[in-house]
């Protein structure tokens, strides 16, 4: 009898984790998303402030990284890597790309890959144009990978200015925010943004992610 009451007891918390682990994926899946996404590094400084920041918050970010920065300090892309964050192809030089032939863009694409691979063992799945400039040709050369956007600019370059770069982040409700991590103003905007968007529900994504978020939405929706 006694041994029937343990068993009975063992099946209820069963079935009570398993409908707490079912309830709690379920909402994540359905919290909001935003991705964090920081452009024109590795900074030798910032960044790995930055990546003390996002550690102690347990929040995984994507670095857009420039291949002739990457070079000049590989240790920051490594341990950024290492952290479970990830790493984007940002060109090597950081020009306009829609100005380049097919063959320059294709260049300044490879010439990161090349690096990154070297560096992380690990082909970025991502590209963002330096920019946002990009045109059918420039897309092409690129694929079958993305080039990804933003819909969230922080115009983090332009106030250098961390009251501002928090408010622009959360000006809209989630999605791709824009910022750099070249700059001590926007490291510093960093744990309040996090801090905010965790008081909103919000759970942080990487851009690959983002985007098997989005497929699968869209997937829903049908
Ligand atoms: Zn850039």
């Amino acid at each position: 009898m006694r041994r029937r009451q343990l068993l009975l007891s063992l099946t209820a918390l069963a079935l009570c984790t398993r409908g707490a682990t079912a309830r709690a994926a379920a909402e994540e899946t359905s919290a909001p998303i935003v991705a964090l996404t920081f452009d024109d590094g590795p900074h030798p400084e910032h960044t790995l402030r930055l990546l003390d920041i996002l550690e102690r918050e347990n929040v995984r970010a994507t670095f857009f990284v420039i291949g002739s920065c990457a070079q000049r300090c590989p240790e920051v892309v490594q341990q950024a890597f290492k952290a479970g964050h990830e790493i984007g192809n940002h060109s090597w030089s950081h020009p306009v790309l829609t100005r380049l032939s097919a063959a320059a863009v294709a260049d300044e694409l490879a010439k990161t890959d090349a690096l990154l691979v070297d560096i992380n063992g690990d082909l970025p799945n991502t590209i963002r144009p330096p920019y946002g400039a990009m045109n059918d040709a420039v897309r092409g050369v690129g694929l079958p990978r993305p080039m990804m956007l933003w819909n969230v600019d922080t115009n983090d370059w332009r106030s250098r200015d961390t009251a501002s770069v928090q408010r622009e982040a959360m000006s809209r409700s989630g999605g791709i925010v824009l910022m750099h991590d070249i700059y001590s103003t926007t490291v510093a905007a960093v744990p309040e943004i996090i801090r905010e968007y965790k008081a909103r529900g919000f759970r942080f994504v990487t851009i690959s992610n983002y985007i098997e978020w989005q497929a699968n939405d869209s997937i829903d929706q049908v």
